[in-house]
């Protein structure tokens, strides 16, 4: 035990001796001296003590127990024959008495309901973390096995045509176990962030994630008619980190892209990924589109966990995307795009040399 620990200890367990004592203290002394002062007006120090160490109902019993004594030591001054000031003394003893347990027990059931309050509180906290972790894994999730389904009714499609297309077919099954081994990266990221395991740390030359990030939703890319330009620096420096973690940024940023270029009709649709070499101290990826674009009054909340203007939209993305790029030593933020649409950009530290 921790030696602060038993102190408080010892000294919890000394002040119900200590009241006891003070109170056997001022009754012989409100007994035996005939003082023209309220002796028994320190009992309201007893009272004061004991809410340290009793519950309410155990703050009213000394009070009345204080009040008793008073009484009695006033039975017994009067019977050896005391002046009248006894009674005044008394009188003003015990009204001093019971205020004092009245507002100790105030004070006792406000500290009860404060400590309840706290309690409620804390459950409230742990029930939105859980909340918010189940939703991330689900909105990380639910993209690829998503995916997996569609490759899988095409594979199915491609087989049941006439005559089957086997290699159709077999491209569709390639792309549904890229899918699931993906939902599957997911699941093992969580049950190590749950152990708590550190992440990892290769070394990582970012254009080549970008590019297979790219590949991965091509498809979409081509579906909504978007025209794609990258501009990959041959110069930027390997940074060390988690190529799934980095991949899963740079996918939200292109699939946020997308939709938001999907919701307006403005304009040809143009979605530029490019990486830069960052003064020399690391590299800057950013994402343009040519979408709807972000009012400057909230730049500040779209990283915020649960923030969405989508009506299907769970605001897991970009808060989750900031949580990755903040771990890896690095920050993200977003400006508009000029003549219309969003920049997302972030920056990662250079790695040291292994
Ligand atoms: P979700 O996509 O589920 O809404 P995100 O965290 O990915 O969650 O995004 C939060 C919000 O940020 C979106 O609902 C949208 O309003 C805004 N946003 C994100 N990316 C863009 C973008 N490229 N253009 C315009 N708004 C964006």
């Amino acid at each position: 035990m921790q030696p602060q620990n038993l102190r408080a200890m010892t000294r919890a367990s000394l002040l119900p001796v200590v009241a006891i004592t003070l109170a056997a203290g001022i009754f012989v002394a409100d007994t035996i001296a005939d003082l023209e002062i309220a002796v028994p007006a320190f009992y309201t120090v007893v009272v004061l003590l004991a809410v340290r160490f009793c519950k309410k109902r155990g703050v009213i019993l000394v009070g009345v127990g204080c009040c008793a004594l008073t009484l009695l030591s006033d039975l017994l001054t009067a019977a050896s024959g005391s002046t009248g000031i006894g009674f005044i003394n008394t009188t003003i003893s015990l009204l001093a008495i019971a205020t004092t347990t009245y507002l100790a027990v105030k004070i006792e059931s406000e500290k009860a309901a404060a400590y309840e309050a706290r309690s409620q509180l804390a459950h409230v906290g742990r029930v939105t973390t859980l909340g918010e972790l189940t939703a991330s894994i689900a909105h990380e999730v639910n993209q690829p096995l998503a995916a997996a389904v569609i490759n899988g009714n095409a594979c199915m499609r491609w087989l049941a045509a006439e005559p089957p297309n086997l290699d159709e077919a077999r491209q569709a099954a390639v792309r549904l176990v890229k899918d699931a081994n993906r939902a599957s990266e997911i699941i093992a990221q969580v049950r190590a962030l749950t152990k708590s395991s550190p992440p990892k740390k290769d070394w990582l030359q970012i254009n080549d994630i970008i590019l297979a990030t790219v590949t991965l939703i091509e498809s979409e890319i081509l579906q909504n008619q978007v025209s794609l330009r990258t501009e990959l620096a041959d110069d930027v420096p390997l940074v060390q980190g988690d190529r799934v973690q980095l991949q899963q940024v740079i996918l939200n940023l292109i699939l946020n892209a997308l939709e938001a270029m999907h919701r307006t009709s403005a304009g040809p649709r143009e979605l530029i990924i490019s990486s830069a070499k960052n003064d020399a101290k690391g590299v800057r990826i950013a994402v343009q589109d040519s979408g709807t674009g972000l009012a400057p009054d909230n730049l500040d909340r779209l990283f915020s966990a649960f923030y969405t203007t989508k009506p299907d939209g769970m605001g897991m993305g970009l808060a989750i995307s900031r949580s990755i790029v903040e771990a890896h030593g690095g920050r993200i933020w977003a400006t508009p795009n000029a003549p219309r649409g969003a920049v997302f950009q972030f920056i990662l530290p250079m790695g040291m040399e292994p």
